[in-house]
């Protein structure tokens, strides 16, 4: 786990003087890793790091020569089209890359002339996956979360016995995780409607967003082996945005026994930028698990989970639909949360993924599943706030809302941040639902 360093100090500021505006997502202290191209002109994607309105775009910066040794072996991966490369050469190396890039951004820095000709605008980018995902694995971290929705289904008995043992998790589908931006068609499937005898296939009626945090794994680990609690952020490499869009009536019909399927795989859209774990090292805060629960069985446990695994880490969800873009109205916000109010944090996720033996790739994607607070306000999924489609919510210009319409368009947001000091912030993760396909269309 990240202890603070000079790279987190929040009196640095920046040559490129778009970080040091107030509110900025990409001030020095944070230095996301993405893969993009300019728009103009016709070029191949590469790894870049966000730096105020601008991407320093690294493959132009290893062209430069002005680094060696290892920084100078990781700028060599940047040329490459995702950040798997950069991934696998381990955590020693991330952080050395880091301090490498805030002290040559830094202002008063002698590399400004150099680096000056290697930022392209971010307005003027266009962005891919950040990872080739081999595998993407969706948790249900938020005790919140799976209460009110397991009061939904289990008046009485909303949580099962399993949940404060063990991170729930499912095995999800990596082709269909795509960058922000892309659009959602509304998906097709076998739904049964309320008293029907039998089911039939029909567009998505209950289409709904999750409200999630990625995770991306760095390095992985043989076959056979585990990777333990205390070693487990090691081999993390960041978060990103996560918006795990679901098939709510497809979900219901399909779900048991083997859980969520077609209700889930048909698109999981996340944020261009890969927040470091190092950047996050400021906002780390005490897991909330109640003194009255379970004890832990060893392998999730440590003092240092405890008290510093989780982040205070604010999330927010708008929402704009047709009519909004239409009247030129901006969107409107549905939710606001932390992601400090999960159950269970990063590190045991990997420890429990690996504890069978469950070989991990760099590349690879967890969510952390929805992300609902303590209060309904704070819940991260539609089925949640309309309470199963049962209270609507009245937008501002008084629209009405159970689930998702074609044309609405959601927009996801995360930022980390101590009073007026930098906003670590995670950019944006948006996508907007397109109608579903007309049958043999
Ligand atoms: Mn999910």
């Amino acid at each position: 786990m990240h202890g603070c360093n000079e790279t987190h100090d929040a009196q640095l500021s920046s040559w490129v003087h778009s970080a040091n505006e107030a509110d900025c997502d990409f001030p020095i202290q944070n230095l996301p890793f993405g893969v993009f191209r300019s728009t103009v002109g016709n070029e191949v994607f590469r790894v870049g790091v966000a730096i105020g309105d601008q991407i320093l775009d690294l493959f132009q910066v290893a062209r430069q020569g002005v680094f060696a040794g290892e920084v100078q072996a990781a700028l060599e991966t940047c040329s490459e089209h995702s950040l798997n490369q950069l991934m696998s050469l381990g955590q020693p190396v991330w952080s050395a890359l880091r301090l490498a890039l805030s002290r040559a951004l830094r202002s008063g820095s002698p590399l400004e002339s150099k680096l000056s000709d290697c930022l392209v605008p971010q307005a003027e980018s266009e962005y891919a996956l950040p990872a080739e995902i081999g595998d993407y694995t969706d948790f249900y971290t938020s005790i919140h979360h799976a209460t009110n929705v397991g009061k939904l289904f289990r008046p009485d008995n909303p949580l099962l016995p399993n949940y404060k043992w063990l991170p729930i998790g499912y095995h999800g589908r990596a082709s269909s995780v795509v960058v922000s931006g892309q659009d959602v068609i509304r998906p097709k499937g076998q739904t049964l409607a309320p008293a029907a005898q039998t089911p039939q296939l029909t567009p998505c009626k209950r289409l709904d967003i999750e409200l999630e945090l990625g995770v991306f794994i760095g390095t992985g680990n043989a076959r056979g082996t585990s990777i333990p609690l205390a070693l487990a952020e090691d081999h993390v490499f960041g978060l990103c945005l996560l918006n795990d869009w679901s098939a709510r009536d497809l979900q219901a019909w399909e779900y048991q026994p083997l859980g969520p399927f077609l209700s889930k795989s048909f698109a999981t859209t996340i944020s261009p930028w890969v927040v470091t774990t190092e950047a996050l090292a400021p906002y780390r805060v005490a897991l909330e698990r109640p003194q009255s629960d379970p004890a832990l069985i060893p392998y999730l446990d440590s003092l240092q989970n405890n008290t510093l695994g989780a982040f205070d880490l604010e999330l927010e969800v708008l929402i704009q639909t047709q009519q909004m873009r239409e009247a030129k109205l901006p969107p409107e916000k549905l939710i606001q949360t932390n992601y400090r109010h999960a159950y269970w944090t990063v590190a045991q996720m990997v420890a429990h993924h690996t504890v069978n033996g469950c070989n991990l790739q760099s590349g690879d994607l967890f969510g952390t599943g929805t992300l609902s607070g303590p209060t309904l306000d704070q819940a991260g999924a539609l089925l949640e706030i309309t309470q199963g489609g049962k209270s609507p919510i009245t937008l501002a210009n008084g629209q009405v809302r159970t689930f998702l319409e074609d044309g609405d368009e959601v927009t996801l947001r995360g930022w980390c941040q101590h009073g007026s000091g930098p906003r670590i912030g995670f950019g944006t993760c948006i996508g907007r639902v397109l109608p579903s396909i007309a049958a043999g269309a």
